[in-house]
């Protein structure tokens, strides 16, 4: 993973509140972990090739012509050189050390192999190695400096995030002054204090980190995250399950202005030339308090903003309602429910189809889905409780977003007859199972109950239907048979 791909996600990944790779190798790997093979394609990796073990047809004599083929053939291949000495290996070795920070990628040593492929053979191998190659690793790159002060920002779920600024090091090729810290928990480890002589550290690690306190200064005294949020002054709370400290201010203007930043980004709404200096700029002029106020906002607001011209204001509008057809999993990573990802948002709504259903959920069938369980079902649990969130999606609703879910396997199989809508089965049905039934209307985004009330929008009936098909009619409940079910299938 090049280095600028690994900082653009780890910031993305920062601002989420989510768990943020530690390194490009680390984030490389873990993106070809993904089971969702679109977020890996989103991940912006590369190859690089550094062998070639056969090809039909074409016959090598020495690695560099291989290598030189590969390149023939339009694959990235790793940089080499021939040299014919010792001295020259150690030269190669040292330029390649000095310059590692030139390339877009982080490297972590040199190899040096036989160049003849024949006398590779001849050279031969070890039991674990082979004898014809060596690798030489450069150390990390460490430099002490002395640590100012330590800035607060909070994100969007509240968490107050410290961040280390101490005196520009060059590190890694490039001028470093700041770290994050992550939490009391690391500051008491290190016991980091403002003031200290710290040694920092980028090596392989792109995110510049404090390794440790090398001294203190005199009379200094632990540091202490504080007990109130830095933006709106409300009281700070420690998560008994997780270290960070949050502002507990529901209201936080921190919070809602990155709950904003985020519902317009890229992987959430994807809502166009709708960027942090504009929601921010909608915030101080009293335009919107939350992601549902965006879609009452009209051209004129927005050109009433400084510097914010009719032709950009209308392309701003046009954008936001183009957002009012993003599928639902977009929609509710946007929401910002803690711990919901893209890829989580996504199997909640492959599960459930629909928000009605997802906020209805037990916390029996969030476990069922692959990788839910503990905080995660908790978390869904609550959102589906919590008041303000509710009206915030009744609000969405009333704004015209459409909330539908296609599944990536079978984008078909959504059905706005069916999607969001409850039905009772009753009765012998002349020649579908029941189950059978139920599972085409659920894998349609629809519900399936087993008694008839208000809610119910259709009432299924076969022969002998019973005690249900009376009810429903008391009710005035839209009576159908199996032919009319298949109609709204659609099959
Ligand atoms: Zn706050």
């Amino acid at each position: 993973m090049p280095r600028a791909a690994f900082e653009e996600l780890a910031a993305q990944q920062e601002m989420n509140g989510e768990k943020v790779f530690k390194n490009p190798r680390n984030a490389a790997a873990g993106s070809l972990r993904q089971k969702k093979a679109e977020i890996t394609a989103r991940r912006k990796l590369d190859i690089l090739i550094f062998n070639i073990q056969a090809a039909d047809g074409a016959k090598f004599s020495t690695h560099s012509e291989s290598l030189e083929y590969l390149r023939r053939q339009g694959f990235n291949v790793i940089p080499d050189k021939v040299v014919t000495s010792p001295e020259d290996v150690l030269t190669e070795i040292d330029a390649i050390g000095s310059g590692r920070n030139s390339y877009p990628y982080d490297i972590d040593g040199a190899v040096v192999k036989l160049n003849d492929l024949r006398r590779r053979e001849e050279i031969g191998s070890t039991a674990k190695y082979p004898k014809w190659a060596v690798a030489y690793k450069y150390p990390p790159e460490e430099k002490e400096t002395t640590l100012r002060s330590i800035e607060l920002s909070v994100g969007r779920t509240g968490v107050i995030v410290p961040t280390a600024i101490f005196d520009t090091v060059m590190l890694a090729g490039t001028e470093v002054s700041r770290a994050v810290l992550h939490n009391q928990d690391f500051i008491d480890q290190k016991d980091i204090r403002i003031g200290d002589r710290i040694l920092v550290r980028k090596a392989g690690e792109i995110i510049p980190e404090v390794i440790k306190s090398v001294s203190h200064a005199e009379d200094s005294i632990p540091y202490r995250l504080p007990d109130t949020c830095p933006v709106c002054g409300a009281r700070t709370e420690r998560d008994e399950s997780q270290t960070a400290l949050r502002c507990t201010n529901e209201f936080c203007a921190a919070k809602e202005y990155r709950k904003l930043v985020h519902f317009v980004s890229k992987d959430a709404m994807d809502i166009e030339f709708c960027g942090p200096q504009l929601i921010q700029a909608l915030i101080d002029g009293n335009m919107i308090k939350d992601c549902a106020d965006l879609y009452s906002l009209t051209a004129q607001d927005i050109a009433s903003i400084d510097r914010m011209g009719t032709k950009s204001a209308e392309n701003v509008i046009n954008a936001i309602d183009k957002s009012r057809k993003a599928p639902l999993d977009r929609v509710i990573f946007a929401l910002g429910i803690r711990g919901i990802g893209s890829a989580t948002a996504k199997l909640l709504c492959e599960k459930f189809g629909t928000i009605e259903r997802i906020l209805e959920a037990t916390s029996d069938e969030l476990n069922s889905i692959d990788g839910f369980g503990g905080v995660l079902t908790e978390n869904v649990l609550a959102a589906a409780k919590d008041e303000r969130f509710l009206s915030l999606i009744r609000r969405l609703r009333d704004a015209g977003l459409e909330m539908k879910y296609s599944s990536a396997a079978d984008s078909a199989s959504l059905n706005d007859n069916i999607a969001g809508r409850t039905f009772v089965l009753t009765g012998t049905l002349p020649t579908m199972k029941r189950d059978e039934a139920k599972k085409m209307i659920e894998s349609a985004g629809g519900k399936v109950t087993g008694s008839v009330s208000k809610k119910t929008d259709y009432v299924v009936a076969g022969e002998e239907a019973g005690s249900k098909l009376t009810k429903a009619t008391e009710l005035g409940i839209t009576v159908i048979d199996e032919k009319g079910l298949l109609e709204l299938l659609g099959s």
